[in-house]
């Protein structure tokens, strides 16, 4: 798959990697515009660039214009892509669905995982972080609808889990990764964004290692940046629409 894939999408690659700058500074200006209309300083607002269907390729164009944070989804496709970019010092982040028997892959390859959900995949990481790295940086996902399939912990079992995780040896508790609801009103965003920057700020005052609220992403994250995020996760508005099929193959 991942072969068939890299053929197809070379070509538009190519043609692509001439605007993947103008895209970047357009959407740096956006994410500096939103931070000054909300009073933040932009500095405060990490951007993790989405890479899920890309190629190595698309992202080591954007990594050479000082992008550093990568999020991926799918495991196999992240790890090929890790093995290809490893000359690069890049920091990986793991945003998809663990599934347990999948751990020590990404215990051993990504620097973060933002979609722990369950206790048993954060006592899997920490045993099987190789000793000779650094501690894996984690967010607990928060769930925000009533929608199933998409992951994360109910906001009122939130903080026993991170009484658990803050315990573990090799991993680092640093926040909250929120998915909202399939939505177009904003209000309704914006109390959920709420919710989340309330529940951040719970945790932010019991945890020292607690700095990071990752919610935002290509259609909301100005909502987002108004209502307290620390990172926004981007991935059509940096590298364009993703190829559909790709990801229902997947
Ligand atoms: C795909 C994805 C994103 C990025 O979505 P865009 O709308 O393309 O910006 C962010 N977070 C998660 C968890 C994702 O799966």
């Amino acid at each position: 798959m991942l072969l068939l894939y890299g053929r197809i999408r070379l070509h538009s690659n190519y043609a692509n990697s001439m605007d993947i700058d103008t895209r970047k500074e357009q959407l740096d200006q956006r994410i500096n515009s939103a931070a000054r209309r909300a009073g933040r300083d932009p500095s405060e607002i990490r951007l993790l660039a989405v890479s899920k269907t890309r190629s190595a390729c698309t992202i080591r164009t954007l990594a050479s214009l000082g992008q550093k944070a990568f999020g991926e989804n799918y495991l196999q496709e992240a790890l090929d892509k890790i093995q290809q970019l490893a000359d690069l010092e890049l920091e990986w982040h793991f945003i998809g669905q663990i599934q347990r028997n999948k751990t020590a892959a990404v215990a051993a390859n990504f620097d973060w995982v933002q979609s722990i959900d369950r206790l048993i995949i954060a006592e899997r990481l920490s045993a099987q972080r190789p000793t000779d790295k650094k501690a894996i940086n984690v967010c607990i996902q928060v769930r925000m609808s009533q929608e199933t399939g998409k992951g994360g912990v109910l906001p009122e079992d939130l903080l026993p889990l991170a009484e658990a995780i803050n315990s573990l040896p090799g991993i680092v508790m640093r926040g909250l990764m929120a998915i909202p609801e399939n939505t177009t009103d904003p209000e309704k965003q914006k109390m959920a964004f709420r919710e989340m920057y309330r529940l951040y700020s719970i945790l932010k005052r019991q945890y020292d290692s607690v700095d990071t609220l990752s919610m935002g992403m290509s259609g909301d994250f100005g909502l987002a940046i108004a209502e307290g995020s620390t990172m926004i996760r981007v991935g059509t508005a940096l590298f364009g629409p993703r190829d559909y099929i790709k990801e229902k193959v997947k």
